[in-house]
């Protein structure tokens, strides 16, 4: 038995998601003639209160594609400087787009209102980047699965009406947020001009993600997704995973966060362990001692079965899921009292 815990991407299809997808009706999607993936995008869309959504292969896709949307070469995006966009989509922003990012030195990957406001550059000044799009992450992926205050994220929506600023949500890891926090999609929805979602995480799909907006962004992003390479054929086999995803996958999250918390209460009482950092859904993130190399403790685990990622300067990061279960909680956890 392995016990996958290096992200919530590891996951395989549960017998019944696989039965949905088996049974879908497909067609040719790039005809707009899918009709399972045709009903994801009205879900979804029907789900945030916004008006339209589009299936992606990645997060990735439906990220650069809203920085495609809402920018124009020379422009400059803000967002913090631990996010997806800038760290994790191999230099999208300034290959897709050609804009430039205006990073927030913020907390656990989130930020201020105020914060925003100091990084406008001044419009009327030709020599200066024009600053168009405002983009967020919730939860933080490099933050450690943190949740944004709803109320920050309203002031920054405030900030960016102000300033005539385009607001993008990367949810990648959004229903995690929504289940912590008890908030509903249609508290996102009416914040944002558009939000990406993966089902390929959390909410254990084999693929897929989707880019939600008003009917007029999502007609000009299949324009762009099809420019980009991702126009895609009977993709309904897999938008059928997703739609069973959204019907049955989302409640559950609160299980995976408990198996987090509870990881997280047993590190803190171990003597080789320095810090761990608040955990408020399934990312956990924390610390060994400095006399402990950090990439020895990974070996010592994978040794015993357990796969986790070092993140870099001693950070070590284990991330739970639909595929990890009581049984091996209670390996890890005898594992991790023993491994020194
Ligand atoms: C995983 C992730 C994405 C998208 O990743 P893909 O692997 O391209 O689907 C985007 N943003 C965040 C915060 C993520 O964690």
């Amino acid at each position: 038995m392995t016990i996958n815990l290096i992200s919530d991407t590891v996951t395989l299809p549960t017998k019944e998601m696989l039965s949905a997808m088996m049974q879908a009706e497909a067609g040719d999607d790039v005809f707009g003639a899918d009709p399972t993936v045709n009903k994801l995008q009205e879900k979804i869309a029907g789900m945030f209160g916004m008006e339209a959504a589009l299936f992606f292969p990645s997060g990735t896709m439906a990220n650069q594609t809203a920085i495609m949307l809402h920018t124009k070469p020379g422009d400059e995006i803000i967002c913090d400087k631990w996010a997806h966009v800038y760290n994790y989509e191999s230099g999208g922003p300034a290959a897709n787009s050609g804009v430039a990012c205006n990073l927030i030195d913020g907390n656990r990957g989130m930020f201020t209102a105020d914060q925003v406001r100091a990084h406008i550059k001044n419009k009327e000044h030709i020599y200066e980047a024009f600053t168009s799009l405002v983009t967020v992450e919730n939860t933080t992926n490099k933050g450690g699965g943190a949740c944004w205050d709803i109320e920050e994220l309203k002031k920054i929506r405030a900030v960016c009406s102000t300033n005539d600023l385009a607001y993008h949500l990367d949810g990648a890891r959004l229903f995690n947020a929504l289940v912590a926090k008890n908030q509903l999609p249609k508290h996102y929805g009416e914040l944002f001009d558009t939000i990406s979602v993966c089902l390929s995480k959390g909410l254990g799909c084999p693929i897929g993600s989707l880019l939600l907006g008003s009917k007029a962004y999502i007609k000009e992003a299949v324009r762009i997704r099809k420019r980009l390479g991702g126009g895609m054929r009977q993709v309904g086999y897999i938008a059928a995973a997703g739609i069973y995803a959204l019907e049955h996958h989302i409640s559950r999250l609160t299980e995976d966060h408990k198996k987090a918390k509870a990881i997280a209460e047993v590190l803190q009482s171990l003597p080789y362990i320095k810090k761990v950092e608040p955990v408020e859904t399934n990312i956990l993130i924390f610390n060994v001692q400095d006399a402990i190399d950090e990439q020895e403790f990974v070996k010592k685990l994978k040794d015993r079965g357990i796969l986790i990622v070092g993140m870099g300067q001693g950070k070590l990061r284990i991330v739970t899921h639909l595929d990890f279960t009581d049984h091996m909680l209670e390996k890890l956890i005898t594992e991790l009292k023993t491994i020194y």
